[in-house]
């Protein structure tokens, strides 16, 4: 997958690109990042990206032309999808994740200052969100996206059992897990996983799986059953 992101501050990405998993799938081929500055389609020689918005308000606006003039270079074609991140975006979840990690070219823009002109709008595919609150800045959201979507391409992860059972993924949260010691300060890994059964395991481990869903999340139940019926 090709993953393009336009922002005005590229130096955020250098360390997190860097790192363990998104770092691999780099190397080996299965990844590629590339960070635009809009800065380089501003039109003036201050590379002005916001202006104050027309009416008046607090704060500046991302300004229009840089932004689409960025994602007008960076596009190659049809397929390739342009997400803007903003708080009245879509949440994301992990069926999202799924369904990007499936594409060939994402070009995340991101926002800052007050948000962007209303107009830049027109020129994306989709908007995402990552949670009701508000950030400074597209970036962090530009990089959740990218984690979310990396390890559910193809490769990336070493074992797929690890996302077949983790959380969301069957419509439920993962089941608890241990590993050594058996025994912490009196706090004990249940007996059943420590049997050698595996069937038992299983059975253990769904039961946990729905029960912890139901206490914490019990939405996703009902959600699950809806997409079943589809
Ligand atoms: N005034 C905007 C509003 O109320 O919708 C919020 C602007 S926010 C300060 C600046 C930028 O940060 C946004 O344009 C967006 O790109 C990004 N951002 C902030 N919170 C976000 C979130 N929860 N999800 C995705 N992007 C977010």
């Amino acid at each position: 997958m090709k993953y393009d992101v336009l922002t005005i501050f590229p130096e955020f990405f250098e360390s997190p690109l860097k790192q363990g998993i998104i770092r691999r799938a780099i190397e080996n081929g299965l990844l590629e990042v590339e960070i635009h500055n809009i800065r380089d389609y501003a039109h003036d020689r201050h590379k002005t990206t916001d202006d104050s918005p027309y009416g008046g308000g607090a704060g500046m606006l991302m300004k229009v032309e840089p932004t689409v003039e960025a994602i007008d270079a960076v596009r190659s074609g049809s397929d390739d999808k342009v997400i803007l991140v903003t708080p009245q975006g879509v949440p994301l979840n992990q069926e999202i994740a799924r369904e990007l990690s499936g594409l060939k070219k994402l070009i995340v823009v991101c926002g800052r200052y007050e948000g962007v002109d209303e107009r830049i709008r027109d020129f994306v595919d989709m908007e995402i969100s990552i949670g009701d609150y508000v950030l400074m800045g597209g970036e962090t959201p530009a990089l959740v996206i990218l984690e979310s979507v990396t390890r559910l391409i193809s490769g990336v992860l070493g074992s797929q059992k690890s996302i077949e059972t983790e959380s969301f993924s069957n419509g439920l949260l993962e089941y608890p897990q241990y590993t050594r010691p058996g025994n912490f300060r009196g706090l004990k890994v249940p007996s059943v996983l420590l049997s050698g059964n595996h069937k038992e395991i299983e059975k253990w481990r769904q039961q946990e799986s729905q029960k912890r869903t139901l206490e914490r999340r019990p939405e996703l139940i009902g959600r699950q059953s809806k997409q079943k019926e589809l």
